[in-house]
C-alpha cells in the first residue's frame, strides 16, 4: 500500500466519529415534542414523540425493551456510548446476516445457472483490500446512524406498527430505487473520468470478475463507499423531504436489505434477474459486464438510466471463455491460480 493511502484510515475514521457523535451538525434536530408538523390530519410528532405508541406496537423483550425507552429518553441526539456500540453490533451483525442468506440461498437457487468468468478473477486479497473492506463495513455503522436520525426527525416518516401499510413501505421502493441509481450512474460515471480514476476507483476494478458477493462489493477506496452509502441517505432525503412523499421505517430498512442484496449478487458468479411483464428491472450480469469493460452499465440496481444515457451494454454469452480462468468451487479461486501455486511448490 502507498504510503499516501495509509492517511486515508486515520482521515476516514474521523470523519465516521465526526458523523457519529456530531450528527446534529448535518441534519436538523427539532424537538420532536414542539414538531407541530401533520400529515392527512394525524400529528406525527405525538407518533415520533409517544414512546408508548411505539412500544406497544411491538411484542419484544425486556432488554431490548429497556435499551428502547432509555433511547427515546435520551433521544437519537443524545445517545450514550454503550448504546452505540450496540446499535454497532447489531447494524454489523446485520450486514454479514445479509451477505451470507445471499450467498447461500444463490448457491441453492441458481447452482446451475452461473455467470462464466470471462476478466481475470482477482484470487488474493491483498492487506490494502482486508484494510479497505474492514474499514467500509465498520463505516455503515454511522451511515445507518445518520438515516435513522433522519427518519427519527422527518415527518413524512412513520414508525409504528399501526401507521404500517403497503403505499408507505413496499410502494415507495421502486421510485426510491430510481432516485438512487440516478445520483450513483452519475458519481460511477465520474468516478471513472481517466483523471480521477487512478485515485479511487481503480482500486474495485482489479477484481474483474467478482465472486465474493458483498466482500468484493464493499472492496472500494473508502471515499467511493462514503459517497455510494450517503448517496442511500439523498435517496430518502429527496423523496421523502423534498417530494413530500410518506415512508415507513419498514420501508427504509428494506430498501437497505434489497439493496444490501442486489449488490452483493452484483459481485456474485450467480445469473440472477428480476422481470416484470417481460422485462428484466434487474440482472446480475449487467454489473459483471462493467467490471470487464469499465465504459459501460454505470448504474448499481437498474439500468434505466443507462438506457436513457446511452451507456447500456448488453451481456452477450457469445464472449470467449477461457477455461483455466473458471473459479474452483472449493476454492473459490481460479483453476490459473491453483496451478500457478503448484509450479511455485515444485
Ligand atoms: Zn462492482
Ligand atoms: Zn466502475
Amino acid at each position: 500500500m502507498g504510503l499516501s493511502k495509509y492517511f486515508i484510515v486515520p482521515l476516514y475514521a474521523i470523519l465516521n466519529l465526526f458523523i457519529l457523535f456530531r450528527s446534529h451538525t448535518f441534519i436538523p434536530t427539532t424537538p420532536v415534542s414542539s414538531n407541530q408538523n401533520s400529515v392527512n390530519g394525524t400529528s406525527l410528532s405525538s407518533e415520533n414523540s409517544t414512546n408508548h405508541s411505539i412500544m406497544d406496537d411491538y411484542n419484544i423483550p425486556d432488554f431490548v425493551r429497556e435499551f428502547v425507552e432509555r433511547m427515546v429518553k435520551n433521544g437519537v441526539d443524545d445517545i450514550e456510548l454503550m448504546d452505540l456500540l450496540f446499535c454497532g453490533c447489531v447494524v454489523l451483525l446485520g450486514l454479514e446476516l445479509i451477505s451470507e442468506i445471499t450467498l447461500k440461498v444463490a448457491r441453492y437457487l441458481r447452482k446451475d445457472h452461473t455467470i462464466p468468468v470471462r476478466g481475470k478473477h482477482l484470487d488474493e486479497l491483498s492487506a490494502e483490500d482486508l484494510v479497505f473492506i474492514s474499514m467500509n463495513k465498520i463505516a455503515t455503522v454511522p451511515f445507518v446512524f445518520m438515516l435513522v436520525k433522519f427518519m427519527y426527525h422527518e415527518p413524512t416518516a412513520h414508525w409504528s406498527l399501526s401507521a404500517l401499510t403497503f403505499k408507505n413501505t413496499i410502494l415507495p421502493l421502486p421510485a426510491i430505487f430510481i432516485i438512487y441509481d440516478f445520483f450513483y450512474t452519475i458519481l460511477h460515471w465520474a468516478l471513472h473520468i481517466q483523471s480521477v480514476y487512478g485515485y479511487i476507483h481503480k482500486h474495485h476494478h482489479r477484481q474483474k470478475a467478482p465472486s465474493r458477493g458483498n466482500v468484493d462489493a464493499v472492496n472500494v477506496h473508502p471515499v467511493e463507499f462514503f459517497l455510494g452509502e450517503y448517496n442511500h441517505l439523498l435517496a430518502v432525503y429527496i423523496f421523502t423531504h423534498v417530494l413530500g412523499c410518506q415512508l415507513h421505517i419498514f420501508g427504509m430498512i428494506l430498501f437497505l436489505v434489497v439493496g444490501g442484496t442486489l449488490t452483493g449478487l452484483n459481485h456474485s458468479r450467480f445469473d440472477s434477474n428480476i422481470m416484470l411483464f417481460g422485462k428484466s428491472l434487474y440482472d446480475s450480469k449487467w454489473h459483471d459486464v462493467h467490471h470487464r469493460i469499465p465504459q459501460s452499465n454505470y448504474g448499481q440496481y437498474i439500468n434505466f438510466w443507462d438506457l436513457i444515457f446511452g451507456t447500456f451494454r448488453v451481456y452477450s454469452s457469445d464472449d470467449r471463455v477461457n477455461t483455466m480462468s473458471q473459479l474452483d468451487p472449493l476454492t473459490g479461486k481460479s483453476y490459473e491460480h491453483a496451478k500457478r501455486s503448484a509450479v511455485k511448490n515444485d
